[in-house]
């Protein structure tokens, strides 16, 4: 299939699933996830009109925005796991990091920036320990204890467990929207927490009849053989 087939196939998956749920597809960002693909493929999809684009490796992320520096109007997501050590380069070039997954990283963060920081809180609600990401109970503890200048919680983002089961997968988006409306109705500095960052191209369907606004698609859209996804 060609990226333009993805993109349709995508579109008109995103379409039916809004439709199920009584949503508006507008309400729904598509961000093409393109860790997998070159700078000539990040292009073709943008050609295709996609301007929010996903990464989830420092270097890699750094020489993509470099080398993309002129397409001003893409919107870069940061979605893997975030080193500390990473962070004051890495975050002039970030507009949405979708994986504040630990205090430290809050932390640091906070200490480097100078502009304000739209993040997502990752939250593990599967549990499963290969995750990373806070406890339900520590994301309220530690939003509640938070004194934020920079950061803005935009919302919470989840990873779900490969599985085949759709209800476990309705279980725990339905959870990770139980959580952000928990969060969002404290009205905490900084913590708006409207948005919530989930499906995959396994699961981006459920996640949105779950009320997702951010879905991150990889897979789907950038591959280019006929794998049936
Ligand atoms: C790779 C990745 C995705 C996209 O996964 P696909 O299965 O390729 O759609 C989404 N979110 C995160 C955090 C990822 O690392």
């Amino acid at each position: 299939m060609t990226k333009q087939a993805n993109l349709e196939k995508v579109t008109a998956q995103i379409k039916q699933s809004c439709e199920k749920s009584n949503r508006q597809q507008a309400d729904v960002t598509l961000v093409a996830v393109t860790k997998t693909i070159d700078v000539a493929g990040i292009t073709e999809l943008y050609d295709l009109g996609i301007r929010h684009f996903g990464e989830n490796r420092a270097d890699v992320f750094l020489d993509k925005t470099r080398e993309l520096a002129d397409k001003d109007d893409i919107c870069w997501h940061y979605i893997g796991s975030l080193q500390t050590r990473k962070v004051k380069d890495v975050l002039p070039e970030i507009d949405y990091l979708h994986s504040l997954d630990r205090s430290s990283l809050a932390k640091e963060i906070e200490k480097r920036a100078t502009k304000p920081i739209k993040c997502f809180l990752q939250v593990n609600i599967s549990g499963e320990e290969s995750k990373h990401g806070f406890s339900k109970e520590e994301a309220l503890s530690f939003l509640q204890e938070a004194d934020f200048n920079f950061i803005e919680i935009i919302g919470l983002m989840t990873m779900a467990p490969i599985t085949n089961s759709d209800k476990e997968l309705h279980h725990v988006f339905h959870e990770l929207k139980q959580l952000q409306q928990e969060i969002h109705a404290l009205q905490l500095k900084n913590v708006p927490c409207t948005e919530l960052s989930m499906g995959m191209t396994n699961d981006y369907g459920i996640a949105i009849t779950e009320g997702a606004t951010f879905i991150r698609v990889g897979r789907a859209l950038v591959s280019d053989d006929n794998m049936e996804v």
